[in-house]
């Protein structure tokens, strides 16, 4: 078996690599490479393989760093099945004509600035025909059920814990006359998080790939959640104002309608009405409602009590444009959770712009925000903030939670693969900023992980 490692190699966007083994070609996840527009665009659409090739796709899990090219990947001439999980597959129904509608707004936006300079427009590196396309080719595969994708590979489906329908993908194959195993960890997930199963452990295999996100680094102590969004709940409700969460489409949302739920349950939360305020976090909610095959105990507890955590009578979800912009006028106490996740465009940033300047207020980030994104600006509390291209003043609250993180801390990895047993030969570190993953590699080798790499962009290994 050959692998080539053409994506998320020392950086954390854009997974993917390729296996091949006796003539046939198999390809780990498809990710977006998110950069600088040019290089992106450049990378994402000269796939450095031949498409028509790939006999068949595994796919970790819905992120668009994971899945979002696969568009590019069926417009270049793939055609084979993509397996993953039937929620990953429904997620990304979604997510994918999502991101095919932000790949033609975007080029939209290059092209009008072109055509005032006479240049040639581009086209968009796929739209929502490609997206369909690819759509068509997904083929679902249960958690805990082997499947041999090509000949001479097994692939098997585990719980990561980190969004619906994530997996950690665990290979076997013949190396000689020997049989191997691979993991392959997508992004992984945590222990006790609300709504899904906890990541399975995958014991004795030879071979690991593991992502880094947060190779060094450590969540903060847990909050107690639920107890700051009452007490917030609370202080809005004193002061007739509004709590407004930025907050993502996939996962986020859901936690927060999951911990909201528990709070009026049990007569925390008064009346306070919550509005969900995004097509894609409906959508996506929608997709968490139909898959109750990924939830964990706690979560099929509720269902059994005919309590439905996404459909509580206080949570409206809204859709229109014309609903959206009344909830402007609405008077508290009102709780608004919209997208996108790092304020950089959607609905959220209305709400913003109508919320920011009363001292009332308050804004609750509860996810990373980037650099240079106005959602890491609201956490420093600079102000004045630049929303629409105007400047507002900040002086509502704000205020973080930072328990909700969908990654697995160093600790919590280094926990799950203390697990995994000895036996690993080579680890290969991908899914990582450079000043995570060196950290990160040591400590799997003073694990002891045999042989630990680092593998650069396009680099190949034979096992
Ligand atoms: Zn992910």
């Amino acid at each position: 078996m050959k692998i080539t490692f053409h994506g998320a190699a020392r950086t954390t966007t854009g997974s993917m690599h390729l296996l091949e083994i006796e003539g046939k070609k198999v390809l780990l996840d498809c990710g977006l490479y998110q950069g600088r527009r040019k290089e992106a665009f450049e990378r994402n659409r000269n796939l450095p393989f031949d498409a028509r090739k790939i006999d068949a796709c595994v796919l970790s899990h819905a992120h668009i760093d994971h899945s979002g090219n696969l568009p590019s990947l069926v417009r270049s001439g793939f055609s084979g099945p993509i397996y993953a999980t039937g929620a990953t597959g429904a997620l990304c129904e979604i997510m994918l004509m999502d991101s095919a509608y932000l790949q033609v707004k975007d080029v939209e936006y290059v092209n009008k600035k072109r055509r005032r300079q006479n240049k040639n427009p581009f086209e968009p590196l796929y739209d929502a025909e490609d997206a369909g396309d690819a759509l068509k080719l997904f083929s679902p595969v249960p958690y805990e059920s082997p499947l041999e994708v090509v000949d001479g590979l097994k692939v098997t489906f585990h719980d990561a814990g980190h969004i619906l329908g994530a997996c950690s993908v665990e290979l076997e194959f013949q190396t000689g006359n020997m049989s191997r195993r691979m993991l392959f960890t997508g992004d992984m997930g945590r222990k006790n998080m609300p709504i899904l199963r906890d990541p399975v452990i995958v014991r004795g295999a030879e071979y690991l790939i593991t992502e880094s996100t947060y190779g060094d680094r450590l969540h903060p102590v847990e909050d107690d959640v639920k107890e700051k969004l009452e007490n917030l709940s609370k202080k809005i409700q004193r002061r007739g104002s509004r709590l407004v969460i930025p907050a993502f489409s996939v996962g986020r949302t859901q936690q927060l309608l999951y911990f909201f739920h528990e709070l009026y349950r049990e007569g925390r939360l008064g009346d306070i009405p919550v509005y969900v305020d995004s097509p894609l976090s409906t959508k996506a909610t929608r997709v968490y409602e139909n898959h109750r095959e990924c939830y964990d105990r706690d979560m099929l507890l509720h269902l059994i009590d005919d309590n439905n955590p996404f459909a509580l009578k206080h949570v409206t979800y809204v859709t229109q444009t014309d609903q959206s912009k009344a909830l402007n006028d609405m008077s508290g106490p009102v709780i608004i959770i919209s997208a996108s996740g790092m304020c950089e465009g959607g609905r959220i940033l209305h709400h913003l712009k109508n919320t920011v300047e009363d001292e009332n207020n308050i804004v609750l980030i509860v996810g990373y925000q980037a650099e240079h994104t106005l959602g890491r600006r609201l956490v420093h509390k600079e102000s004045p903030v630049k929303i629409f291209g105007e400047q507002y003043e900040l002086r509502a609250e704000v205020e973080n939670i930072q328990a909700l993180s969908a990654h697995a801390d160093r600790d919590e990895m280094l926990e799950y693969f203390g697990e995994m047993g000895p036996e690993v030969d080579c680890a290969f570190v991908v899914h990582g900023d450079p000043d995570q993953q060196e950290p990160f590699a040591n400590a799997l080798r003073s694990l002891g992980a045999k042989k630990v790499v680092i593998p650069d962009q396009g680099q190949s290994f034979e096992l």
